[in-house]
């Protein structure tokens, strides 16, 4: 029997790289094993989903099965790998062992979690997944203790103000929430932003009601004494705020566990080729999980979607280098609409505002390596990518 490609993740890695490979071969067979259901949802629709007033249930286009049936695939689904072995090319599961002809590893990252004092530490919730969301959402959506008397609004406390906590913080804020928001830098996304359009973000979402608390972190997360549900999170600066939900956001790291013991090369992700291959003949890696080569690991949209077809050409039997062109990012606060394309990390140059709404970053040449947009110069971005060289 022909071994099938195993493709291990049900995200957008994974299932895009199934739908990219169907494209071009439509009988090598396919297994997809994922820890999850495999259900089919868009993940950045999971901070912008409240003020659409969409639930769990809405989040889900695709059906697992249907999802499936139609890429042609074998499913196994709530199935976690437990270890690869190289050398005899099988993944060992908790529903069995699988033999693979060639493997894509497309295991996501996961959200990075700092120690914390308090008795409710553990209660922080993180979302990075449909399964995260729908406890959020419950948390958020379930009615508020009656001891509860001077606000009905619940209150929700973010760690972490870069894209995924300042996205989040808008879509709450704009849904009827209390949101804080607690960074210890002085500015939201100061990773990806120029800090003069990172201080216009701050006032935009400010005047909506965010309440801000820079330069400082959160030390303890305890349960209210005297009302259910409630808790007392106390800053590094002495303050206390009180919260019905605590989000940290504070980032993503791959968990490379399971590809380190299988003896593949990982820094920050798996580490591949411009083949997208890892250090092991036949084992492929893209997605949140993988380090790119240049070093870069890239946790957004537009690079899966570039190396999910460059890995299907591969995986068809063409050979095929993925190529990444500027991939610019839309950040999802419609108090004040972003499109940033950050410069090459390592980079070395600086911001300027060329025009209200318009930013480039230049190199010591005068060169343009990025730029960032606002408002409705958003529209602007593929005018702005033909400038950078
Ligand atoms: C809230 C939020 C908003 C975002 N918004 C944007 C945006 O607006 N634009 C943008 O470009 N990007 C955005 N991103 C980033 C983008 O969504 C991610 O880069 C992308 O979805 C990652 O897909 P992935 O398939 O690599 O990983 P994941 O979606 O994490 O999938 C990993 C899969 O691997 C499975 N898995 C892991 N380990 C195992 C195992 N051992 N055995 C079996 N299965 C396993 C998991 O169950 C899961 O199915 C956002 C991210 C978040 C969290």
């Amino acid at each position: 029997m022909q071994k099938p490609i195993i493709i291990i993740g049900a995200g957008l890695a994974g299932w895009s790289s199934a739908r990219e490979f169907r494209k071009l071969d439509k009988t090598t067979p396919v297994l997809l094993i994922t820890a999850d259901s495999g259900d089919f949802y868009a993940k950045p629709s999971l901070s912008n989903a409240f003020a659409q007033k969409r639930g769990p249930a809405q989040l889900v286009t695709t059906p697992a099965a249907s999802m499936a049936q139609s890429q042609h695939v074998t499913l196994q689904a709530h199935t976690r790998v437990t270890a690869i072995d190289i050398a005899s090319q099988t993944v060992h599961t908790s529903a069995g062992d699988y033999h693979y002809a060639r493997l894509v590893l497309a295991t996501g990252a996961q959200p990075i979690r700092i120690p914390m004092a308090g008795d409710a530490a553990s209660e922080v919730l993180s979302v990075n997944s449909w399964q995260d969301f729908s406890v959020f959402h419950e948390r958020l959506t379930a009615a508020k203790d009656a001891l509860e008397v001077n606000d009905a609004r619940k209150h929700v406390v973010i760690m972490g103000a870069g894209l995924i906590g300042c996205e989040f913080a808008n879509d709450l804020i704009s849904s009827g929430f209390v949101v804080s928001v607690v960074d210890p830098s002085s500015n939201p996304i100061a990773a990806l932003l120029p800090v003069g359009l990172g201080g216009q973000l701050r006032e935009a979402l400010a005047n909506q009601g965010v309440d801000w608390h820079f330069g400082t972190t959160v030390q303890a997360v305890d349960h209210q004494s005297g009302r259910s549900g409630g808790l007392e999170v106390r800053l590094a600066n002495g303050q206390t705020l009180l919260a019905d939900v605590v989000l940290s956001a504070i980032g993503l790291r791959a968990d490379l566990s399971l590809a380190q013991a299988a003896g593949l090369l990982c820094e920050r992700g798996m580490v591949v080729d411009v083949s997208l291959q890892t250090s092991a003949a036949n084992v492929y890696a893209l997605g949140d999980a993988a380090q790119y080569a240049g070093g870069r690991t890239m946790p957004y949209v537009m690079p899966i979607m570039h190396a999910a077809k460059a890995l299907a050409a591969t995986l068809a039997g063409r050979p095929t280098r993925v190529h990444f062109p500027l991939m610019p990012v839309a950040i999802k606060t419609p108090a004040l609409p972003l499109v940033v394309a950050p410069a090459a990390a390592g980079t070395v140059g600086q911001w300027l505002q060329s025009e209200p709404g318009v930013w480039l970053f230049t190199d010591e040449t005068q060169a343009v390596k990025g730029f960032a947009l606002s408002g409705a110069h958003t529209s602007r971005r593929v005018e702005l990518a033909k400038q950078v060289v």
